[in-house]
């Protein structure tokens, strides 16, 4: 974290910590904008997020299939019914009949697709890895990623929540929260496939789980609280300091940003040289 931060310790300490890294970024003749500025900014402001909500690896990856096109309220009452039935293992949801399995996890929507998913994925596990996830989270990320996303019902979002969240292989997860601020930021283009933007935030941050894991979830706090579909408060929102040029207009009074066309010029950067890696990694 900048040394700039590394002094605020409580609330009232947080903000002007803020307002100062922000302006040491707008005034910079070569201001330090690339993805990790960004995650040290949202730390700063919010701290850790405690993710993910799961008690066992297994219940991770319970959930990171349950919350397919849910909230999380509805996954969760769906994992206290599995707990409480004593299903929260692989062996049980393999054993278990889908009528019932489908019943339990009903408030999480879509139930008889995802009862099929969970079966799915259980039948995967014991038919590759004995039934172990310590064994199948033994396997190298890109061969494991492979194998999850050759799992009907398991995409590439479920697929790297799994990695990230309950097996700590350092997988960037992207979710529609994370395209909405990068597009919103001039860092993506709004089309751009999931594996390019995972590319993007795994070519410019280093390799470290627990970076990706607090960040992806930072940025989903973000996307509830400020960052949201239709009126975003960006007066209010950490990330501010980098928006483009023109959503300066956005920025409180009182925060006073200077140098905005060096914000602007830094952030075309960070995509065309990860771009540039990947041409060049592809030559
Ligand atoms: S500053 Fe505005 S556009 Fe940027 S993440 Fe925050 S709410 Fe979204």
């Amino acid at each position: 974290m900048s040394a700039l931060l590394q002094t605020a310790q409580t609330e009232s300490d947080t903000q002007p910590a803020l307002r100062n890294l922000g302006k040491a970024i707008t005034r910079s003749a070569v201001p330090p904008l690339d993805l990790r500025a960004y995650y040290d900014m949202l730390f700063a402001a919010h701290g850790p997020q405690h993710w993910w909500p799961g008690r066992t690896p297994f219940e991770i990856i319970v959930g990171a299939i349950l919350v397919q096109n849910t909230s999380w309220t509805n996954v969760a009452r769906a994992i206290e019914n599995l707990r409480r039935a004593k299903l929260l293992n692989p062996r049980a949801i393999e054993n278990v009949p889908a009528p019932r399995l489908a019943r339990l996890i009903r408030s999480s929507g879509y139930f008889r697709q995802k009862t099929k998913k969970l079966k799915n994925f259980v039948r995967f596990l014991r038919r590759e890895y004995q039934g172990s996830l310590a064994k199948m989270f033994r396997a190298p990320t890109a061969a494991l990623r492979d194998q999850l996303l050759a799992v009907i019902g398991i995409g590439p979002e479920t697929a790297d929540s799994i990695l990230l969240y309950a097996g700590e292989h350092p997988v960037f997860v992207i979710d529609a929260y994370t395209r909405r601020m990068l597009g919103r930021h001039g860092l993506a283009p709004a089309k751009l496939g999931y594996e390019d933007i995972r590319q993007l935030f795994e070519l410019n941050l280093a390799p470290d789980a627990t970076l990706y894991n607090e960040f992806h979830a930072l940025i989903v706090h973000t996307g509830k609280h400020f960052c949201r579909p239709r009126e975003p408060r960006c007066g209010e929102c950490p990330l501010r300091w980098f928006l483009p040029e023109p959503n300066f207009l956005a920025v409180p009074v009182d925060a006073k940003p200077v140098a905005q066309s060096g914000v602007r010029g830094a952030l075309r950067p960070l995509w065309v040289s990860s771009k540039a890696e990947r041409t060049a990694a592809a030559t």
